[in-house]
């Protein structure tokens, strides 16, 4: 025996299952014996490969329990699939860049905005705040990982910060730079005044970004140029964007009128006067000519703001359409005045009109969305605190109608919270729009097990935008394109090695691929010989995490594990990481094929009330701490249990600890009987096998139903693990321990182990090696769910009865389901075996009969199938029902009936049981089986068979038992191998050491010596 064998042994089953303590001792277990390290070793000896790339959390946080659900998951999955014999690279990855640590750094360096980063602070030490923070969180997150037991292997994690990573992201930008995917673009996008950057059109998208915001609701009007007293009548409530407007849009087909309002015509769309009236309180109107849009075309209009927006005045000089009226298709005719103001600086629509007719854009903002020079009196105002401003001046200038307060759903920053603006500025983007069909190709491929997060995903993914992916921040990677002072020319550098050996002055020693130290790096221009500096943009964070396919592997190990076999990430990824994987990987290999073969998006965890975990609610339950004071076995099984994947999941303390522990607890028992009694009897799992069992010619059909019954929850269980549904798969574990083992079949044989007769020694021996394939079964089944639990009953059970086995649980053969096992007659006979034997039980509750009362007889009226069932069952149905005898009959005897009789029925089976007492069967039962637990004390006691005790004493029965027994003393203690048995009304009436038992409820106490 090795050494290391031995100090497994020293491990023993405590009498309770006290899980925190024992996943201490098997987490130490782990990490001395280097179990997930041993793991890694057996790459070459496996079935297969199954590629795996972690969707790396981002450090900026601490985990919650959200975050472990999805991480169970995960590691169910590892676990499962690494008993089957699979190889998975399931190595960690982390987050580290982009805007979410950014914030969390501001935060904590008390800085409001980037400009005051910049000047405070400097990026070269905000890079490294940035750095301590995700270590910081780091050690949260392996702290989580370690207790729960995720077995993710941490020591070949990825951290999307570090050169090499970086440098392998920039691959996927030389491949959309090479197919003339990555563009520089004027465009409009959604930008963030408080992040001070524009965001990807996935992240205006996310869930909960919309909020019910207040703004003014204003209607004004643009004279027509020339005219005496005709308007165009418009509606915003964005009255900023008046600042920057730049045409008027009408629908061409649609048909637009004059209103007499006093002395003035306002020009609107027909269908729309009515409501718009009634909406101003102008009750005198009348409506003068009509006309199609199509008309209007090419009509100018006066600008009112003009003389103090120099910028506007300037504009109007560029191009004949500026202040003038266009059509456009996109006017929606069926909502305010069907005249559209058109801002092309701060609308995506807006600048595609502007953009086709070759008007320029005027877009008079800094970066923190604040008003410009060119915008004359509103230089440094914020835009949207210049609504009302603008509002004022129309009113000056006879442009302004009215103005109310509409509240509506706006997008807002999912980060910060702002109110988005858009707006036209220059950026990067991955022409993802012209790839769009082989994406949704690749899409379609995938595998999303659950039809509702196929279809949102999908539907997403058709909306096939382009991707902006430029970022005004620090605290990412760089964008690897240079551009020529001189020339324009520009060139993309997809390598470290690359950007040192081209440098105009040499690089420093520190130099990473970061701000500041990347913009320090200069370049030559090859076609004019001018300085050539970097675009000052990083890239988008989902960019980052989402090159982890290609950038977390070598080479070698990306074409191994690429595409990976499964992915699983929070339902909140359909536009995150699920996405940028997907579009990168297009794009990357230029083929319609996602990174991943299946994708199962999770469902959102909340706390007990079903409301979002919030830091404002002070509901989110961190992880760490609360695996302080609970078990990690039972959160797993139990969030596993409580509902499908992709369901919202309200994860409730209370209920944690009741059906979850119960489950695991009676495991825990189960296998603690087994061990107990097979240690006793000398078992040898090695000598007798199964295969011993069947030569042996001991097998009972109870033993034979269990086996058959394994069987199919082996098959059940995989194939519902294979379909991710997690919380069908652990209720068939579930039924199987309490029901089939624990209530069905360990009453059938429990009996038999109470004796310590040699003459059933072979029988023991065969209900031992029964107990031991099943459970240590249902222990492998269960360790993807439980894995400490698991591995604690196999170290300390099976190890302990076989010290030749794997050292861990985790180096075991996932079970296979065994055919010839299988058998469904057996199964069918069962059911109405313990279908009857429950009826049985239902009739003796109506008559007050204990179920340790033996009957005389039992009537089982029932069709001649379910007889012949029990008849083959028969001596279980007796022994399971406690009756002497049973009668069958196909209509109720004539004897059988009267104020004696009880009967139960089911569907077309009925029983009958008298029920009148028998005094002598009373007695005899009650003499069995105290026998029986005098036995079961013997050899708890240690007693041989052969001994023969001197006494033994049974006190505190109540009177009518001592009655009962009287008679029976001698037969018992022959029975017990006792020269007498004693009974005493209480314990005071000898000096015993007694021992507790319990009968029908009641405290008794034993002694034997
Ligand atoms: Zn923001
Ligand atoms: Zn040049």
């Amino acid at each position: 025996m090795t050494a290391k064998s031995k100090a497994d042994n020293s491990l023993s089953l405590a009498t309770d299952y006290r899980p925190l303590e024992l996943e201490k001792e098997i987490r130490e277990f782990w990490e001395k014996n280097q179990i997930r390290d041993k793991l890694e070793l057996r790459e070459k000896d496996s079935k297969g490969l199954l590629g795996y790339v972690e969707g790396p959390p981002t450090l900026n946080g601490i985990p919650h329990i959200g975050h472990s659900r999805g991480r169970v998951m995960k590691d169910i999955r590892y676990r499962w699939k690494t008993m089957q014999g699979y190889y998975v690279p399931f190595w960690a990855g982390w987050d580290c860049q982009g805007l979410p640590v950014e914030l969390e750094v501001e935060k904590l360096l008390g800085v409001k905005n980037k400009r005051e980063l910049l000047e405070r602070v400097g990026e070269e030490r905000f890079i490294e705040e940035c750095k301590k923070v995700i270590m910081k969180y780091h050690q949260e997150w392996a702290e989580a990982d370690s207790r729960l037991g995720i077995f993710i292997n941490q020591k070949k994690a990825y951290w999307t910060y570090l050169d090499e990573y970086i440098e392998r992201e920039w691959q996927y930008l030389k491949r959309a730079w090479e197919q003339n995917l990555l563009e520089e673009g004027y465009y409009v996008v959604a930008y963030c005044p408080g992040c001070q950057t524009s965001l990807s059109s996935a992240e205006v998208g996310y869930e909960g970004s919309y909020k019910e915001v207040e703004d003014p609701s204003l209607y004004f009007k643009f004279k027509v140029a020339n005219s005496q007293n005709e308007y165009f009548l418009i509606w915003t409530t964005m009255p900023f964007t008046i600042i920057t407007d730049t045409m008027l849009a009408v629908h061409p087909e649609a048909e637009y009128v004059k209103v007499k309002v006093g002395d003035e015509l306002w020009i609107m769309v027909r269908q729309r006067v009515e409501p718009v009236m009634q909406e101003l309180g102008i009750k005198k109107y009348e409506v003068t000519e009509a006309t199609l849009g199509k008309s209007l075309e090419g009509t100018k209009y006066d600008y009112p703001l003009k003389d103090i927006i120099p910028g506007q005045a300037e504009l109007e000089t560029k191009h004949a359409l500026v202040h003038t009226v266009i059509c456009e298709d996109f006017v929606d005719v069926n909502t305010a005045t069907g005249v559209v103001h058109l801002s092309p600086g701060n609308g995506e629509e807006d600048f595609w009109a502007a953009q086709k007719r070759k008007v320029p854009v005027f877009a008079p903002f800094d970066d923190e969305v604040k008003f410009t020079k060119d915008a004359g009196v509103f230089n440094g105002v914020f835009a949207r605190d210049a609504d009302y401003l603008v509002v004022e001046e129309l009113r000056n200038r006879n442009a302004f109608v009215a103005v109310k307060k509409v509240t509506h759903e706006y997008p807002t920053c999912w980060r910060s919270h702002h109110k988005l603006v858009w707006l036209a500025r220059k950026e990067y983007f991955l022409r993802t729009d012209k790839i769009n069909s082989k994406v949704l190709e690749a899409a379609e491929k995938i595998e999303y097990y659950f039809e509702e997060p196929k279809n949102r995903f999908i539907a997403f993914l058709k909306e096939g935008k382009p991707w902006c992916i430029s970022r005004e921040r620090v605290w990412g990677t760089p964008l690897p394109i240079w551009t020529c002072e001189k020339c324009g020319s520009k060139r993309l550098v997809a390598s470290k090695a690359e950007l040192i050996k081209s440098a105009l002055e040499k690089v420093p020693e520190n130099f990473e691929l970061h701000k500041p130290w990347v913009d320090r790096v200069t370049l030559k221009c090859e076609k004019c010989g001018g300085v050539m500096r970097r675009e000052d943009y990083v890239l988008d964070t989902w960019h980052n995490s989402g090159a982890s396919p290609y950038a977390r592997f070598t080479g070698e190990e990306f074409e191994k594990f690429v595409p990976t076999d499964f992915l699983t990430e929070g339902i909140d990824q359909t536009r995150g990481w699920a996405n940028s994987l997907l579009l990168e990987y297009v794009i990357l290999t230029g083929k319609p094929e996602g990174p991943y073969r299946a994708f199962l998006f999770q469902g959102l965890t909340q706390d007990a009330k079903g409301r979002k975990m919030s830091k404002s609610l002070g509901n989110v339950v961190e992880t760490n701490k609360l695996l302080e004071k609970y078990s990690a076995d039972l959160c797993r099984f139990y969030m596993m249990r409580k509902c499908s994947p992709i369901d919202f999941m309200n994860f409730d303390l209370q209920e944690l600890n009741r059906r979850s522990y119960q489950v695991l607890s009676t495991l825990y028992h189960l296998s603690r009987f087994f061990l107990q009694n097979a240690e006793f009897d000398e078992f040898s799992p090695e000598k007798f096998t199964l295969e011993w069992v069947s030569r042996a010619d001991q097998l009972k059909s109870a033993d034979r139903w269990l086996l058959s019954k394994l069987q199919e929850k082996i098959e059940e269980y995989t194939l519902r693990l294979e379909r991710c549904e997690f919380n069908v798969a652990v209720a068939i574990l579930e039924d199987f321990v309490i029901e089939t083992l624990s209530r069905l079949y360990v009453p059938m044989i429990r009996k038999e182990l109470w004796t310590d007769d040699p003459e059933t020694f072979e029988r023991r021996q065969t209900i031992y090696a029964m107990l031991h394939y099943t459970l240590k079964t249902v222990t492998l089944l269960f360790n993807p769910v439980t894995p400490y639990l698991s591995e604690a009953l196999y170290q300390k059970v099976y190890k302990k009865l076989d010290a030749k086995l794997p050292d861990s649980i985790n180096f075991e053969c996932w079970p296979i389901p065994d055919e010839k096992m299988r058998n469904k007659a057996l199964d069918a006979e069962f059911e109405v075996l313990f279908k009857c034997v429950s009826l049985v039980y239902a009739a003796r509750q109506q008559a007050k009969l204990k179920r340790r009362w033996p009957l005389s007889k039992v009537v089982v009226v029932a069709p001649e199938k379910a007889s012949d069932a029990l008849r083959d069952q028969e001596l279980l149905f007796l022994e399971l029902g406690n009756v002497k005898a049973a009668e069958y009959a196909g209509q109720v005897p004539d004897y059988v009936g009267g104020e004696n009789w009880v009967s139960a029925s089911e569907g077309d089976v009925y029983v009958f049981v008298s029920g009148q007492r028998d005094e002598k069967l009373l007695g005899e039962g009650l003499m069995r089986d105290l026998a029986r637990r005098v036995q079961a004390l013997r050899k708890d006691l240690g007693y041989v068979p052969t001994d023969v005790l001197d006494a033994v004493h049974i006190a505190e029965l109540d009177d009518e038992s001592m009655g009962l027994l009287e008679s029976y003393l001698e037969e018992m203690a022959g029975l017990v191998r006792a020269k007498k048995v004693y009974l005493h009304g209480s314990r005071g009436e000898v000096a015993a050491e007694w021992h507790e038992s319990e009968l029908d409820g009641k405290k008794i106490y034993i002694n034997i010596h």
